[in-house]
């Protein structure tokens, strides 16, 4: 596209910097000054895509609409701005060396030895100039993942690096995510090991124009003066981007009050205006000082992983906002429910979720969570196997069905309430192989779903394989199990409600994935309430 502008991130001296946030948080900025924004990731990972891996390897795995299975900070890219994201925002090596290698079976290289340079980057290259020419963005930004210095980052750096000189210096950019930790023994911030990584990206031919200092303490003066001088960055450009002391999304207003977005309008000659942030500080506002709180107990299998429940935990603080109420999120191990006992682990909490999950480990404790939340009569949100858990604990409980189960854990389960489709059955790959995506479903009126929606269509994203089993529809009907949400059809299940019960609903979706701040999920808006309401004995 021919006035595409083009940014680049970069990370240097260590992983978890945040480099998904502060790219995120610049489309925001830019976004506010009236530009369309893209943003894609790319992952120098030889796995085709995130879904394979243990959320331990990589934390959580972020769906969408169009059923990728992405990286999560892809779920920053959509929090923090409008962009519609498709599969072709989430590049791994997996993909390319898989092109790439496709290709040479084709014949397409006509004869030629099939390299890293010119093959592999070119192949990369590609992946830019289509994200333009698809969104038909102003700006695309890029985050290449992993740190400077790794080596199977490489490719990436040097097509990214051709791909400026391509489009020509104004209209690209290169902006590097560096660490300037805090030395307690010396009770000094320490520029050397961003002054060596940024040695190390020119090394490969690449000067980044803006520097984002991550740090704990302020970054004074004569360190942005030094850091400037020895990275060959201009003085302005060094930018300070301390730790939050509130919430994530304080990190557009930082990055406007260091001028980044100024900065960067300037190098790629876009004349914008300033960006009018006052509904997004509104929304800090109530983060900081909400007239209400809430606790809420999330019952999961990586509880001490911070990034393996992100979008759920984003999603509650979201419901929060729409409240004006702060959401403490509890986290809590589904075993030790298993050791200690429900009432020991969930007492005193505002209301029990229980997120999406997969193999046995912990499978009980949740179980025993959704019976405490049931019984007890504390709000309860399932999403995905948290729906599963609480038609287990139903069965069980309620219907008497012993052993009851999904397949997914007792294959020979006398009552298999939760099983597999019959596609599901064939399927014997691993990868990109579930039931994936945005789909519509459709809400029975005079439901909580429907109250809550406000619709009787919604379209939300899937990740699963099993299924409620349809054999048991009437005797949890008769029970008093309200089906509120199915496929179009009818023939899933994908909403699940006790009508006898303050607030107890179910969805076999991932509502979590389409929850923005200034847009906040209708079921987390109903379950914080309704929380809060269980915990205060008044109405929000
Ligand atoms: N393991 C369950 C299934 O495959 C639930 C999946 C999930 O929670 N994302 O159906």
């Amino acid at each position: 596209m021919a006035d595409t502008k083009y940014i680049f991130v970069t990370g240097g001296v260590i992983s978890s910097l945040g480099k998904g946030l502060t790219a995120a948080a610049l489309g925001t900025l830019l976004e506010h000054r009236g530009l369309k924004v893209v943003l894609q990731k790319f992952d120098p990972y030889l796995n085709v895509d995130p879904g394979t891996m243990n959320p331990f390897q990589h934390g959580e795995v972020y769906v969408l609409d169009d059923g990728a299975e992405t990286d999560l900070d892809l779920g920053h890219y959509e929090r923090f701005t409008n962009v519609q994201l498709t599969r072709l925002n989430n590049l791994t090596s997996g993909q390319v060396y898989q092109t790439v290698l496709e290709n040479e079976r084709k014949g397409v290289y006509l004869g030629k030895t099939v390299q890293v340079i010119p093959h592999v980057t070119e192949e990369i290259q590609k992946r830019i100039y289509l994200m333009a020419e698809q969104s038909k963005a102003d700006v695309v930004i890029t985050e290449i993942g992993g740190t400077t210095g790794d080596i199977e980052g490489l490719p990436f750096l040097e097509a990214i690096r051709e791909f400026a000189l391509d489009v020509g210096t104004n209209n690209a950019m290169f902006i590097h995510v560096t660490y300037v930790p805090f030395i307690k023994a010396a009770g000094e911030l320490k520029t050397k090991p961003t002054q060596q990584s940024v040695a190390k990206l020119r090394e490969i031919g690449i000067t980044p124009h803006v520097l984002v200092c991550r740090c704990e303490k302020p970054l004074d003066k004569e360190l942005r003066a030094k850091i400037s001088m020895f990275c060959n960055v201009p003085l302005e450009a060094v930018i300070e981007e301390k730790d939050v002391d509130h919430s994530i999304y304080e990190v557009p207003l930082m990055l406007q009050r260091e001028r980044m977005d100024e900065i960067v309008c300037r190098h790629l000659g876009l004349n914008t205006p300033q960006a009018d942030m006052s509904q997004w500080r509104e929304i800090i506002r109530t983060l900081i000082a909400p007239s209400h709180r809430v606790r809420i107990g999330v019952v999961g299998k990586y509880i001490g992983l911070q990034d393996a429940y992100k979008s759920v935990y984003e999603a509650l603080i979201h419901g929060g906002i729409a409240n004006d109420c702060g959401v403490e999120i509890v986290r809590i191990e589904a075993q030790e429910i298993e050791r200690h006992g429900a009432e020991k682990m969930l007492s005193g909490l505002g209301g029990i979720l229980v997120p999406g999950g997969f193999g046995e480990r912990g499978i009980e404790g949740k179980i025993r969570a959704a019976q405490f939340a049931r019984e007890k009569r504390i709000p309860y949100l399932g999403l995905c196997l948290g729906m599963q858990i609480a038609v287990i604990e139903f069965a069980r409980n309620v219907l008497k069905l012993e052993r009851a189960h999904s397949t997914e854990f007792e294959p020979r389960s006398p009552h298999p309430v939760i099983c597999l489709q019959e596609e599901q059955k064939l399927v014997t790959k691993k990868g990109g192989t579930m039931r994936l995506g945005r789909q519509p479903a459709q809400l029975l009126m005079g439901t909580l779903a429907a109250k809550l929606y406000g619709a009787f269509v919604i379209q939300e994203r899937h990740r699963h394989r099993y299924e409620f089993n349809n054999k048991y529809r009437k005797s949890f009907e008769e029970a008093g199990m309200v089906f509120s949400g199915t496929t179009p059809d009818g023939k899933l299940i994908e909403l699940i409600e006790i009508p006898d019960h303050p607030f107890f609903i179910a969805s076999q979706f991932h509502p979590e994935f389409q929850s923005k701040p200034h847009r906040p999920h209708p079921l987390f808006r109903g379950f914080i309430a309704a929380a809060h309401l269980a915990m205060h004995q008044k109405p929000l």
